[in-house]
């Protein structure tokens, strides 16, 4: 199963993710958390987008292009995967079809979380206040003003990617704002659905 989850931050695709690697035994490729991992170890890719990650603008589209190219190429992502935060841009999405297409590759599905916009910042605070009260290291960006940057960024630059995969036919538009379970049990339907197709 090659899988993207498209949707605004704060609409809850890190908890889906999980849930359907472990369903479809895929790997989660998440452009963030690969971001994050070069700024922990102050690599060369970390050392160039430390602020612009704390200021939640993007990266330049070719610096993750090449980080999705490499992960799709390892072993463990013969099963499948799930793309969690890319693409972010048309020319992202572009770059992703010629990647797949010399791979001989296709998405199965393009899953949509649709989320309010005004229960964003309220989602996000209540994670940040979840993960303090667990001790857990907090985002730098998961701070009001960045996080509106970040939801600006993302009806700019990704918003469009919805027109995108609705005319290649792999867009499934699913409403975020139910709880967790119903969502999940939302996608699982429209995915069988698609599988059988
Ligand atoms: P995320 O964890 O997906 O919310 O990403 C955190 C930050 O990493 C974003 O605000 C961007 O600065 C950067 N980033 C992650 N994925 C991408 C991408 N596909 N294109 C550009 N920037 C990205």
């Amino acid at each position: 199963m090659r899988l993207v989850l498209l949707g605004p931050p704060g609409a809850g695709k890190g908890t889906q993710t999980e849930r359907l690697v472990a369903r479809y035994n895929i790997v989660p490729l998440s452009t963030g958390d690969m971001l994050r991992a070069a700024v922990a170890a102050e690599n060369a890719i970390g050392k160039k987008v430390k602020d612009t990650i704390s200021r939640g603008d993007l990266v330049p589209d070719e610096m993750v292009v090449s980080l999705i190219a490499q992960a799709i190429d390892a072993p463990e992502a013969k099963n499948g995967f799930i793309l969690d935060g890319f693409p972010r841009t048309v020319k992202q999405a572009e770059a992703l079809d010629r990647l797949l297409k010399d791979r001989g590759l296709k998405l199965d599905a393009v899953i949509e979380l649709k989320v309010d916009e005004a229960a964003l910042l309220a989602r996000i605070e209540k994670r940040v206040a979840e993960h303090k009260a667990k001790g857990h290291a907090v985002r730098s960006d998961d701070d009001p003003s960045v996080l509106r940057q970040r939801i600006a960024n993302y009806r700019k630059e990704t918003a469009p990617l919805s027109d995108y995969y609705q005319q290649t036919g792999a867009l499934l538009p699913i409403d975020g704002m139910q709880p967790m379970d119903k969502v999940e049990a939302e996608i699982e339907k429209a995915l069988q659905k698609r599988v059988a197709a």
